[in-house]
C-alpha cells in the first residue's frame, strides 16, 4: 500500500441525507393533494396547477447533493398556488 489518497467512505446516500434533512426541518409534505388555491383567482382546478421543477445543488461536506424543489403556479394568471390542508 502506498501513500495514495484514499477515497473517503461515504457515510450515507443522498436519499438518506434528505431523509434526515426533512426530519431536521420538519417540512410538511408539499403534495398532499388537497384543493389548490390560487392567491389571485381563489380555488382552481387541479388541472390548472402548473409545476416547475428546479434542481438545486446543496453542499454536503466535500460533495454536493441534488435537491429537487417544486414550485407550483396557476395556469390562468401565473400567481402562486397554495394547498389548503
Ligand atoms: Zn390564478
Amino acid at each position: 500500500m502506498g501513500k495514495g489518497s484514499k477515497a473517503r467512505p461515504i457515510s450515507c446516500t443522498a436519499a438518506e441525507f434528505w431523509d434526515n434533512w426533512d426530519k431536521i426541518f420538519e417540512q410538511p409534505e408539499p403534495f398532499l393533494r388537497e384543493k389548490p388555491h390560487c392567491i389571485s383567482c381563489g380555488l382552481i382546478d387541479e388541472s390548472e396547477v402548473v409545476e416547475d421543477v428546479c434542481i438545486d445543488y446543496e453542499p454536503y461536506g466535500d460533495r454536493t447533493v441534488e435537491r429537487k424543489e417544486i414550485y407550483v403556479h396557476c395556469e390562468r394568471c401565473g400567481s402562486g398556488v397554495e394547498y389548503n390542508y
